[in-house]
């Protein structure tokens, strides 16, 4: 009941799936995880959840990883409001925004923006986070409180804990890796200091992690991508494809290492979503997604949002897909 500020979820229709994340999808599961990909195959076709968590966590730990997602920059959906205020005390962090320097590995030299959605102290900072924000299509909150489980498990913890397990497994690989908040401002930052955070870095790949706040009943993950826009300050089209490819490759390595099915709410089974209202995708001119990690209000889902273990293999699946979009 938090009840701060939430904004209606504008979702798009519909769509039926384009280009189901099937063909990309098949290329990088084959690239990375030829073990997997028979899982993979035989779920698609069966339908079953047929997960090959340990084929996946070993050639994890061989390439590289990643994780998370839900709906937007801040905006949650209604349903998604009944997140307890009480709290979490901001834990004690390294100074986060900073980078850290980047040590050898495949991704030596890219940049990656990682964005830990929403911000355990923006429950006890309403009034600072309802003011609006230009994201070039129209204005919108700062930011948002994000969800949480039934038992008061927050989105803002869940997505800090996913992120830094992120970081670590990125720069294992050699990535620089800047966040955009962690755990230590008190709260936000708004939706569009999140994107320019990822635009001044020139970051080569930025991904803000979610989880999403549906109906108990819904399930599984979705990546958000940008749909193209030119309003404003916001011009999304040159990073629409790159995008895209991102997003598909997190999509494929998320699947993969938690075997946790594409939403079956959300993306008509592909796993993915298009949107042009969320302004830390609006406003980006780098390659950016949004991944909603499962459902905090569903009974099934949380029982893994709550997981450490199961969080691991979020940011495992996460950085896989990421480092199989920058090398390409
Ligand atoms: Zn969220």
């Amino acid at each position: 009941m938090a009840a701060v500020s939430y904004v209606g979820p504008d979702f798009e229709p519909p769509r039926p799936p384009r280009h189901p994340l099937r063909a990309p999808l098949t290329v990088a599961v084959a690239a990375l995880v030829p073990g997997a990909l028979v899982g993979w195959l035989v779920w698609q076709a069966v339908g079953d959840d047929d997960r090959e968590g340990s084929a996946a966590q070993t050639s994890a730990s061989a390439s590289g990883s990643a994780s998370p997602g839900a709906p937007e920059d801040g905006e949650e959906r209604p349903d998604g409001g009944a997140g307890r205020a009480g709290g979490e005390e901001p834990r004690t962090s390294p100074p986060a925004s900073a980078s850290r320097p980047a040590a050898s590995g495949p991704l030596r030299g890219k940049v990656v923006v990682v964005d830990p959605g929403h911000n355990p102290g923006n429950f006890r900072h309403p009034s600072d986070i309802s003011r609006t924000v230009d994201i070039g299509t129209n204005r919108k909150e700062c930011d948002t409180t994000g969800t949480s489980t039934n038992d008061g498990y927050t989105e803002a913890e869940f997505t800090l804990d996913v992120s830094r397990r992120l970081r670590t497994i990125l720069e294992k690989e050699g990535a620089t890796v800047k966040f955009t908040q962690d755990g230590d401002r008190p709260w936000g930052p708004c939706v569009d200091e999140r994107a320019e955070i990822g635009n001044e870095a020139e970051a080569d790949a930025v991904v803000s992690v979610h989880a999403d706040g549906s109906a108990a009943g819904n399930r599984g993950f979705h990546v958000i991508l940008p749909g193209p826009v030119h309003s404003g300050a916001a011009d999304t089209r040159p990073v629409v494809d790159s995008s895209r490819a991102l997003g598909e490759r997190i999509a494929g390595g998320f699947l993969r290492v938690t075997g946790s099915p594409p939403s079956n709410y959300i993306g008509g089974g592909t796993g993915i979503d298009v949107r042009k209202d969320l302004g830390g995708l609006n406003l980006s001119t780098v390659p950016k997604v949004f991944i909603e990690c499962g459902n905090m209000r569903d009974s099934k889902d949380s029982a893994q949002l709550t997981s450490g273990a199961w969080r691991q293999k979020a940011a495992q699946g996460i950085s896989e897909g990421i480092v199989s979009f920058l090398r390409g």
